[in-house]
């Protein structure tokens, strides 16, 4: 690790326990920003950004971007949303594929946002990624795939 006052990532992503721990830190591992990824946790990860009735926490996640962007010179942000999430609750029960389908577009609304606030004009990427949540032989397992 540099000993710059630099890193490599930010990463905005819900609250959710079961997200972080070891979960989150093989995913980063494998995305070889381990260690070296500001944290933006809120809950609903991306959903503040593109939901109305949450203005204060968009502005909220927006400011520790740049932060991350002038700061730290970050080339990348990651978007991480998940399933079973509890603050979608309030879009009612969803079939897996509408689940899935709702994830992706606020995903990709939220990148929109970002590119228009953060990384226009940069060289900062943006990588989009649902954590599917599920109960194999009863246990926790989180699958981070980037769409
Ligand atoms: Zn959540």
């Amino acid at each position: 690790m540099s000993n710059k006052h630099e890193c490599k990532a930010a990463v905005v992503t819900c609250m959710d326990f079961r997200l972080h721990g070891d979960n989150m830190g093989d995913f980063l591992k494998k995305e070889g920003v381990y260690g070296e990824a500001d944290m933006i946790c809120v809950a609903g990860g991306v959903l503040p950004l593109v939901a109305p009735d949450h203005e204060k926490n968009r502005e909220f996640i927006l400011k520790l971007l740049g932060i991350s962007k002038n700061l730290h010179h970050i080339e990348n942000i990651y978007l991480i949303n998940h399933t079973d999430c509890g603050a979608y609750k309030s879009f009612g029960e969803m079939d897996s594929k509408t689940e899935t389908d709702l994830h992706k577009s606020h995903l990709g609304e939220a990148e929109e946002v970002v590119k228009e606030q953060i990384t226009k004009g940069t060289q900062i990427e943006i990588t989009k990624v649902l954590a599917e949540i599920s109960y194999p032989d009863d246990k926790l397992h989180v699958n981070f795939r980037k769409i």
